[in-house]
Formats: structure tokens, sequence, C-alpha cells
């Protein structure tokens, strides 16, 4: 009777094969034996216990190398976002603009000026690469920027309050989604939350009555993630400064996504502008950079100077500071912002959110064609909406054109489950039946990619 362990080819045979041998140009030796080890001792205790094996050297060889391979690719890939969804959290927000991008690589490869100032030869502070471009964006008469716009709310409110109260409305105690939530993120900085008002209904009375010896601020919070509606009552920002004047008291406004450039032409609702934020008389305003502004991850305080000066005074500015990488991309981002006209048309973001209608539908006819030619497919076109994104303006949809699969072969949620595992991998929208393809956020030349993995998920 012969014996299956015997059957096994030895470690060194399994590693003489031609797969593990091409291997070794891929990955380090002593890799490649233990997963062979591995792989070998994985069949002994499916043999021990009863299970049947077939393994030649050869077979075994590629399954071995298959794992190596697996293991071995960056855990993040570059993905095509066929959801819609602009300024989708999960697949990283905001695509910068080549620009932006070629600046954090060339900062991220060689060494740069990043807190010297080249004429006098003196330590200088990072921030002096971004707060001109700050300022001329947002009209503030200063500003900083730390690594997110939660990171951005904890600081200003350290500066501001700690160990004081900061009246904010009943109906603004937001949750943006992962752990920032208004009174936990309030509870951080040391500053005591003063909740005025009812979910619905804020007036100027209930801030004002609210008001103590130990009051330092009033703060706003733009309900980013959701809406209250029917019968409401919130409190302008202007008013909310005229009270904190009367009071000598601080207003701060977190404007979270950092609306630069009105978009009402484009078809977008009208959501309040930084600078209308700061004309307005809001003493800090805080918002993301990788929002609105199109930019990379980090969060910008922008308004006046000594409550500026006073934010980066705080030792968790140096916990919060920004790296050389995404400072270069930042300042390009906002280089690109001097000119709106220009921003709107270049900026990914802005541009993936204002493409026409007209434009999308074209582009969606001329894909249809290609798709159609895959056996088992069908194709259709259809009008949806389209939504800004996840943390920032999920309630604002811009009217889109989609793609409507259905497969022959697959259920609409296997379908979209190949498209998100297959390589490149590619998130769509699933809904009625059908696996939807927005081609808003599909970037130029991933078509072909998306083409093929189409073919592959349905083949
Ligand atoms: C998105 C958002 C934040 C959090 O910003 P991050 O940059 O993700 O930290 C805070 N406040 C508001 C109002 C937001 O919309």
């Amino acid at each position: 009777m012969s014996n299956p362990f015997r059957d096994l080819p030895s470690v060194t045979k399994l590693l003489d094969a031609p797969a593990l041998v091409a291997a070794r140009a891929r990955h380090p030796a002593a890799l490649i034996t233990e997963a062979a080890r591995a792989a070998l001792d994985a069949l002994r205790s499916k043999i021990a216990a009863g299970e049947p094996v077939s393994a030649s050297a050869g077979e075994l060889a590629e399954r071995v190398a298959a794992q190596l391979d697996a293991a071995a690719a960056p855990a993040l890939r570059g993905v095509i976002n066929a959801t819609g969804v602009v300024l989708h959290t999960n697949l990283g927000r905001s695509p910068l603009h080549e620009e932006a991008a070629r600046a954090a690589y060339e900062a991220a490869r060689g060494y740069l000026n990043l807190e010297l100032d080249l004429d006098t030869g003196k330590r200088s502070s990072r921030q002096s690469a971004v707060r001109g471009g700050l300022c001329a964006v947002t009209g503030a008469e200063s500003a900083t920027v730390v690594n997110n716009c939660a990171a951005a709310t904890v600081i200003a409110l350290r500066a501001v309050a700690a160990g004081k109260e900061v009246v904010v409305s009943r109906g603004q105690l937001v949750e943006i989604g992962g752990s920032f939530r208004i009174p936990e993120v309030m509870a951080v900085s040391g500053a005591a939350l003063r909740e005025v008002g009812t979910t619905n209904v804020t007036r100027v009375s209930d801030y004002e009555r609210a008001i103590g010896p130990n009051t330092a601020a009033l703060m706003r919070v733009h309900c980013s993630n959701y809406r209250v509606r029917g019968y409401t009552k919130s409190v302008e920002l202007a008013d909310l400064v005229a009270l904190g004047r009367k009071h000598n008291l601080a207003v701060i406004d977190d404007a979270g996504s950092g609306q630069l450039i009105d978009l009402v032409p484009f078809g977008l609702p009208g959501e309040p502008l930084i600078s209308e934020s700061i004309s307005a008389g809001a003493d800090l305003v805080l918002f993301s950079g990788d929002k609105l502004l199109g930019g990379p991850q980090c969060g910008i305080i922008a308004g006046r100077a000594d409550l500026v000066a006073r934010v980066e005074m705080d030792p968790l500015m140096r916990a919060f500071r920004l790296d050389k990488m995404t400072l270069a991309a930042l300042e390009a981002t906002l280089r690109l912002h001097r000119d709106p006209a220009r921003a709107r048309r270049e900026i990914p973001a802005l541009r993936m959110l204002t493409t026409p209608l007209t434009e999308l539908r074209a582009r969606c006819e001329s894909f249809a064609e290609w798709l159609r030619e895959i056996p088992g497919l069908t194709v259709g076109i259809r009008e949806d909406e389209a939504f800004v994104g996840g943390g920032s303006l999920p309630d604002v949809s811009v009217p889109t054109c989609v793609l409507a699969l259905s497969s022959a072969v697959v259920s609409e949620s296997e379908f979209a489950a190949r498209l998100r595992t297959g390589v490149p991998a590619v998130l769509a929208r699933v809904q009625d039946g059908r696996v939807l393809l927005d081609l808003r956020c599909v970037l130029e030349g991933q078509e072909a990619g998306l083409l093929d993995a189409v073919r592959a998920a349905v083949g």
C-alpha cells in the first residue's frame, strides 16, 4: 500500500521546480523556502485528517509562487471609482491635480527648503510656504494648516476655549463618521460644550441666554452629512458674529467641505463659501483640504492673526503638523485656486463635479458601444443622481448619466463583487437588479481597464 506522506515531494524538489526557481527573481530565498515548507505542512495535515491530496511538485510550486506573489502585492492600489461619489472618503477623497501630485513627488524624493529661509539662511516656519496662498484664497488675515479638519477643530478649540465653554446649537452636534463627533472632539480639546436650542430650531436668543462668565466662543458647525427639514430655524453666521462682538467672544465656523468657488452656475446647490465666512466676520474658519478644495488631506485654520498665532504655539501643533509631501501638494493646489476658472476646469474633484450631463451622456453612449460587444451583457443608459461625497456633502446630488448593466451569467451582487475583487478593482453601484457604472469619476486613461474588468467579471 502506498504511503501518501511518501508521495509528497521533498522541500528541495519543490524549490527546484520551475515556478519556484523563477520566483527567486521576485522574492527573498528565505521566504520561498518558508512558503514551500508551509505548503507541505498543510498537505501533511490534510493527509493526517484522512483527506485525499494530489500534488505534483510542479503544480504545488505554482501554487506556492502564486501565494508569494499575492502576499507581496501592495495593499494599497489604485481603483476605478465608478460609484459617481466624487469625494469618496473610503477611496481617498480628492484625487490631486497633476501639478500637485508632481510637487508631492519632487518633495518626497529630495531635499527642500521646508523650514529654511534661503535668503537669510535662518530657520523658518514650514507654514510660510502655504500661509500666503491660504490667505489669498480665503481672504483671511492669517492661516495655518494641520493634518485634517478634525485636528483643526481640536487645536482651534484648545487655543480659543480650553477650560471654558463653547456654545453650539443642538441642531449642529454632528457626527462626520469615524469618530468625529462634536461633543467628543470638544471633550478632547478641553473645552466644555454648552448645547443650546433644539434639534430643529435654534434662535439668537438661545445662544445669548447661554452666555455666562465662563463662555469663550460661539461655534457653528456645518451639517455636512445630514439635513434638518420641515420647521427649522438656525442662526446666520453674521448674526452669530454680531452676538460674539457684543459679548467679546470668538466665533468659530467649522465649515467642513471648504468650498472656495461658487458652483451654483454648474448646477450645484448654494453652499457658503469660505471667503463669505471670513467676510461675515468669523474669527476662525476650519475646513478640510481634500474635500471641495480638491487638494491633499489636511485641515485649514483661517482667520484672525492673533488666534492663528495662538494655535501655532500649542505643543499639539508639532503632533498635528503636515509632512513635506502634503505641504508641497497643498501649495500647488492653492496656486491653481488663484485662477478660479482654471481651478474649476482642472482640479479633478471640481472638474468631475461640474462635468455637464450632455458630456457624460456622450461618454456613456460611446462606452456602451464597446460594452455591447461583450456576450451575455445587457447594457442600458439611464439618468441618475451622483453624490458629492461621504463626509462632505452626501446630501448634495448632481444629475448624472449611468450605464446600467446586467449579465446572463451572474447576479448583480456577484457581478459587483467580481468587479471589486478584480484587477484593476472597480467600485460600482448596485440598484434595481443592475450594476450601475457612473463614468463621472472614471479618470482619463482608465476606460480600457474598466472595459477589461467588465469583460472579466461576466466571462
Ligand atoms: C469633513 C468634516 C470634518 C472632518 O474633516 P476631516 O478632514 O475628515 O478630518 C469636520 N467638520 C465638518 C463640518 C466636516 O464636514
